[in-house]
């Protein structure tokens, strides 16, 4: 098994994709289907925590159908400010999305990002959590797609602070927050290179 120095945890939603204009577009593009769908209502009561595959249960729409539909009607960028020339920085970097969401959802957001990156998604709400719960004998292994890979550190970025608030102390958590009071915050994703 491959063994990184260090492999990157990207979080997607409001870290490196624009989640509130998402809600918007997939709205505008399931009420042209159905005036009754009100996705926006629904999300906005729920904020961050929004189920988008039970919603969409209720109307007898599957994710799987709409995927493909809705990145040929789609015609929006989702890149949260400089998201994209940063990542396109990291290249000799291992650089793994982590988030919290159904996978076809999450992946869905890659696809409109044109981001080809591994993706674990997780329903687990406290990520530094589950990445304790990945380290074996000095080292963090990370799965995805049927492939495991380690590493000796994990720096995980994310606009949440209670997804760092558990992380490993052998680990790096940076928060992306304007308002953050955290130890490691930042305000620019560009700032993740003051740390590599
Ligand atoms: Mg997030």
């Amino acid at each position: 098994m491959k063994i990184f120095d260090r492999i990157i945890l990207l979080d997607i939603d409001r870290t490196i994709f624009d989640s509130d204009k998402f809600v918007l577009e997939f709205d505008k593009f399931l009420t042209a289907k159905n005036p009754n769908i009100k996705l926006k209502q629904a999300s906005d009561k729920v904020k961050n925590n929004f189920d988008f595959v039970t919603f969409l249960s209720q109307f007898e729409l599957k994710i799987d159908d709409l995927a493909a539909e809705f990145l040929a009607f789609n015609q929006q960028d989702y890149y949260l400010g400089n998201a994209k020339q940063v990542i396109g920085k990291l290249k000799g970097e291992k650089v793994v999305c982590l988030s919290y969401g159904d996978r076809k959802i999450q992946a869905l957001k890659l696809k409109l990002l044109n981001l080809d990156l591994p993706l674990i998604a997780t329903d687990n709400q406290d990520k530094g959590q589950l990445i304790a719960s990945w380290e074996q004998n000095g080292v963090y292994l990370v799965k995805f797609a049927g492939e495991t890979v380690a590493a000796r550190q994990l720096i995980l970025i994310d606009d949440k602070q209670s997804n760092l608030d558990n992380l490993p102390d052998d680990c790096l958590g940076l928060h992306f927050n304007q308002n953050s009071t955290y130890k490691n915050q930042i305000t620019d994703l560009a700032q993740i290179f003051d740390y590599l």
